[in-house]
């Protein structure tokens, strides 16, 4: 295992120290503290986000669908991202999250500030540029999404399926569990919906192997 994260550092141009080549953005995706960092962002996003659609004045209707509609993006985003660009041997995230196929029960993070990076120009462009008074709201619930998905994700991989509380959640430990032996499928953490769009469920996956 650490000779293939050696590999894939030395093909991302990573400098060797002593016996092991680690990057820094390894090395501090791997941290502790940067864990429970990016853990304190991805939870105060949908906070901010929340306070700052509130003074607005919005409805409550305009405040649960666009809510609901920013989760509801997020279960795409985070399919592409996983299936698209962490999946992407070009890519430059590849290596962090083929060392988490190598190693899943190890800590790993992105970033710790990255979701309020990414998520607060996008909020002053919907806000200030489009004028969407529903712009909040939605962030609210796209980021609250990717809350509720890093939660997930890492009980996944700390927790066993047996000790899961619902049948429905005990499915998601299922699925992802499939991921890591086969990682061409169900690619989707939080709902199988897109990969039985995209025909990357472990069924339709196991369905076209037979038929090969
Ligand atoms: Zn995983
Ligand atoms: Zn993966």
């Amino acid at each position: 295992m650490i000779e293939l994260r050696d590999e894939l550092g030395a093909a991302n141009g990573v400098e060797k120290t002593g016996s092991t080549s680690r990057s820094w953005l390894s090395t501090l995706s791997e941290s502790r503290a940067n864990l429970w960092a990016a853990n304190f962002v991805d939870f105060g996003c949908p906070v901010l986000f929340a306070y700052l659609g509130w003074r607005r004045h919005l409805g409550w209707s305009s405040i649960v669908v666009s809510f609901l509609f920013g989760l509801f993006v997020f279960t795409f985003v985070e399919y592409v991202i996983h299936r698209w660009l962490l999946h992407n041997p070009k890519s430059v995230f590849y290596p962090l999250h083929n060392a988490h196929h190598n190693a899943p029960e190890a800590i790993s993070a992105g970033l710790f500030p990255q979701s309020f990076v990414v998520l607060m120009p996008v909020w002053l462009l919907l806000t200030y540029g489009f004028h969407l008074n529903g712009a909040s709201f939605f962030l609210c619930g796209l980021s609250a999404g990717n809350f509720y998905f890093g939660m997930l994700h890492s009980l996944e991989h700390s927790v066993r399926i047996n000790q899961v509380p619902f049948r429905w959640l005990q499915g998601r430990w299922a699925a992802h569990g499939v991921h890591h032996k086969l990682d061409h499928t169900n690619y989707g953490v939080m709902t199988s919906f897109w990969d039985y769009v995209f025909g990357t469920h472990q069924r339709q996956a196991k369905r076209k192997a037979m038929q090969a």
